[in-house]
């Protein structure tokens, strides 16, 4: 709260637009919004005494209606193949994971868009713990300023954004939507849209909408070939089945040169059988698409196991065989808290 007990807005928070709008409230011109943005996402600062090209008056001005929030990194874990996972706490000390993956010519950033989820995908660690909140703008664009900062001192970049952490992005869209163009800014983080993905379990309205407002990849979480073992493994298929799902895809606007990646998580003896391969085959053929196979990450609370590495090359031998691009993604940190809300699981256990 200010001093005159307003609540202020988190500078974060804002798009251009709206700071644009906040600006003109206190008599100030445009330009000032995009000195602000700089501050905030060039030169990654964390309060407004920083920013020493607004005059000392100007600052305790917007002291009066604007703060500058950042996220609280609570605890790190780092797993043999570099993988990073970041527990951060958020504004009102729930916490979320965001996870770093580098790749030899990538480094990818993997963020949540809600504490929690509502859609209880049964082999998900975040599914299990039910729906809390969304995100906010400024904690989702937070997390990517947090996690550069962090590899700034080792002169690195984040070159992807994957929205594939915990919760459904598209069940917090116009959130998503505005985080997004933000981190999009040409002079701010300057993600483009070909290195920002959004993933769903297959929220069909939100998918379409996502389409019509922002240019972004798209991933599916698919995971099964036949509605009833979709069902089973995520209860959304019941609301949206496979045949809306793809043909919600089919509808999505595509780039040239563009494809919908689709994760596919083996589970043994559950959707790695051949003949799941073939029908994946049949489903996906028609569609400009990519599959990524998921090995499962066996976990204690999950009923799941992974398939046999024979069993997991002779399912993707038949979808390369056929002419389909697929790659077995490794599970990225395998030795650390590695399924989706494990870290803040485990923190939360031991008190902290
Ligand atoms: Fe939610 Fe994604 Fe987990 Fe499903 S897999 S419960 S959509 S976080």
């Amino acid at each position: 709260m200010s001093k005159t007990g307003r609540q202020r807005y988190n500078l974060k928070d804002l798009t251009r637009n709206e700071m644009v709008a906040v600006l003109a409230g206190m008599g100030k011109e445009r330009f000032r919004a995009d000195q602000i943005i700089a501050w905030l996402y060039r030169h990654r600062v964390d309060n407004l005494a920083e920013m020493t090209n607004l005059s000392r008056v100007f600052r305790q001005q917007l002291e009066e209606v604007a703060t500058v929030q950042s996220l609280t990194c609570q605890a790190t874990e780092t797993a043999a193949d570099g993988t990073k996972k970041f527990l951060f706490r958020l504004f009102d000390d729930s916490c979320v994971e965001t996870v770093l993956i580098p790749e030899p010519k990538r480094l990818t950033l993997c963020l949540s868009t809600q504490v929690g989820c509502r859609q209880g995908c049964r082999f998900c660690v975040t599914g299990r713990q039910g729906f809390h909140r969304n995100l906010k703008v400024g904690e989702i664009v937070d997390q990517v300023v947090q996690v550069q900062k962090h590899v700034d001192r080792e002169q690195r970049r984040i070159s992807n954004i994957v929205f594939m952490g915990m919760g459904e992005p598209l069940d917090n869209l116009d959130v998503l939507v505005k985080a997004i163009e933000i981190l999009k800014y040409d002079d701010g983080l300057q993600f483009s849209s070909r290195r920002i993905t959004v993933s769903t379990c297959g929220l069909v309205p939100g998918m379409e909408k996502l389409g019509a407002l922002v240019d972004v990849c798209l991933a599916i979480s698919l995971n099964a070939t036949e509605d009833e073992t979709r069902s089973r493994l995520m209860p959304i298929n019941r609301r949206y089945n496979l045949k809306t799902l793809l043909s919600a895809c089919r509808r999505f606007p595509l780039k040239r040169r563009s494809r919908i990646t689709f994760e596919y998580i083996l589970l043994k003896d559950l959707n790695d059988r051949l003949a799941d391969a073939v029908r994946l085959v049949k489903l996906l053929k028609p569609l400009k698409s990519k599959i990524n196979l998921i090995p499962f990450n066996e976990h204690p609370d999950l009923p799941y196991q992974r398939p046999t590495d024979e069993q997991i090359s002779a399912f993707q031998a038949i979808l390369l065989d056929s002419g389909m691009t697929s790659i077995i993604r490794k599970s990225k940190g395998a030795d650390i808290s590695a399924a989706c809300g494990q870290l803040r699981g485990k923190v939360l256990a031991d008190g902290k």
